[in-house]
C-alpha cells in the first residue's frame, strides 16, 4: 500500500530529528518548508491540517493563484501559511510576489534587488526576508551569487532597508557531491555574518540531501518529492 501524506510527513519529521541528534543540535532550530510547487493547493490545505504551515513556490504566476485559493478556503480558526518563494525569479514578477510571499530563497543577481528595491519603496511598512542564492557551479549562466562577488553583493543587500538578510541559499550536488557544496554554502554563511551578524540561516537541503545538510547547519530544509509526490 502506498504510504498517505501523513505517514511521508512524519517519516521526514523523524529523519530530521534523527539527523539533528547525530549532528548535536536541535530540531526546534531547523524549520521545514514543504515545497508544494505541482500540487494543486488542496494539498496545502492538507498539509496545514498535518500542523505544516511553511510552504515553499517556485513559479510565481502558480504560486500566487495558490496563495488566493488557500486563502479563500482556510478553515475557519485556522491560520494561513508563509509563502516562501524558492526559484528563480524574473524581476517583472516582483510585485506579484511581494504580495503573498514573505520569505524569497533566491535572491540571486543585483536586476532583481534593484527591483526588489524599486517596488518595496512604495510600500514603505512592508519588508521581505531575503536568502542570497550562491551559484555553487562553474558556470556564471546558472542562478546565484558566484562566491567571489559574495561580500560585494551582501553589502548591497545590506544597504536595502526594507530587505531583512536571513542568510544563504544553495542547491547543492549539482556538479560535485552535496557535502562538498554544503561545505561551502557553510562557509559562505560565516562569510557573510562577518558583515551582518543576524544573518545566520541557511536554506540547504531537499528530498535527497537534506540529512547531510542538517550536517553542515542547515536551517531551512526546502523539502517537495518526500513528503508530497511526484508528480
Ligand atoms: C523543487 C525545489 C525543491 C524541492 O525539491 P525536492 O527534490 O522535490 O525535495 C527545493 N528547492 C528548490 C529551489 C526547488 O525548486
Amino acid at each position: 500500500m502506498e504510504a498517505s501524506l501523513e505517514d511521508r510527513l512524519h517519516s521526514i519529521h523523524q529523519r530530521i530529528d534523527t539527523a539533528a541528534k547525530a549532528a548535536n543540535r536541535s530540531s526546534q532550530e531547523i524549520e521545514l518548508v514543504v515545497v508544494t510547487k505541482n500540487h494543486g493547493y488542496e494539498l496545502a490545505l492538507e498539509l496545514l491540517a498535518l500542523g505544516e504551515s511553511q510552504f515553499g513556490e517556485n513559479k510565481d504566476q502558480e504560486a500566487s493563484l495558490k496563495a488566493s485559493q488557500v486563502a479563500e478556503n482556510l478553515p475557519a480558526g485556522q491560520t494561513a501559511p508563509t509563502w516562501h518563494f524558492v526559484g528563480q525569479l524574473q524581476s517583472n514578477k516582483v510585485r506579484s510576489m511581494l504580495s503573498y510571499s514573505s520569505v524569497l530563497h533566491s535572491l540571486d543577481r543585483s536586476s532583481l534587488l534593484k527591483e526588489l528595491g524599486k517596488q518595496l519603496a512604495k510600500t514603505p511598512e512592508q519588508s521581505l526576508d531575503v536568502f542570497i542564492e550562491l551559484n555553487l557551479t562553474d558556470d556564471p549562466n546558472r542562478g546565484g551569487v558566484e562566491l567571489k562577488d559574495l561580500m560585494g553583493f551582501t553589502e548591497q543587500v545590506l544597504a536595502v532597508p526594507q530587505l531583512k538578510l536571513l542568510g544563504v541559499m544553495g542547491v547543492a550536488g549539482l556538479n560535485v557531491e552535496p557535502a562538498v557544496d554544503f561545505a561551502r554554502i557553510l562557509k559562505a554563511s560565516q562569510e557573510v555574518q562577518t558583515l551582518s551578524k543576524t544573518a545566520t540561516f541557511i536554506s540547504a537541503g531537499m528530498s535527497g540531501d537534506f540529512e547531510e545538510a542538517i550536517g553542515f547547519g542547515a536551517t531551512h530544509l526546502r523539502i517537495g518529492t518526500a513528503i508530497t509526490g511526484k508528480r
